[in-house]
């Protein structure tokens, strides 16, 4: 479960978080404090970089387009379950 850094309640679902990306603050559900993704969820897109760079480089444009789907994928996974919440005050 995605917890908030204030109330430690849910602050969101997973799905939301995932999209969520770093620099955005969003309202958590429980206690409508502003809450944002920590700023290590930037490695979180790397597998959608790499992906990307498969695509760019590979012979096979069918093999190119599943790289980048599975690095959007992963980046999603990493995004929801790896990157903590933390207070937003900005
Ligand atoms: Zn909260």
């Amino acid at each position: 479960m995605v917890k908030c850094p204030y109330c430690s309640r849910a602050a969101m679902s997973p799905l939301r978080k995932s999209a969520l990306g770093p620099g955005r603050a969003v309202n958590c559900q429980s206690c409508g404090k502003l809450v944002s993704a920590h700023w290590s969820g930037i490695f979180a897109a790397i597998p959608a970089f790499l992906g990307g760079f498969v695509f760019m480089k590979s012979e096979s444009r069918l093999l190119g387009i599943a790289a980048i789907v599975a690095g959007l994928v992963l980046m999603g996974l990493l995004h929801t379950y790896l990157v903590p919440l933390v207070r937003s005050d900005a």
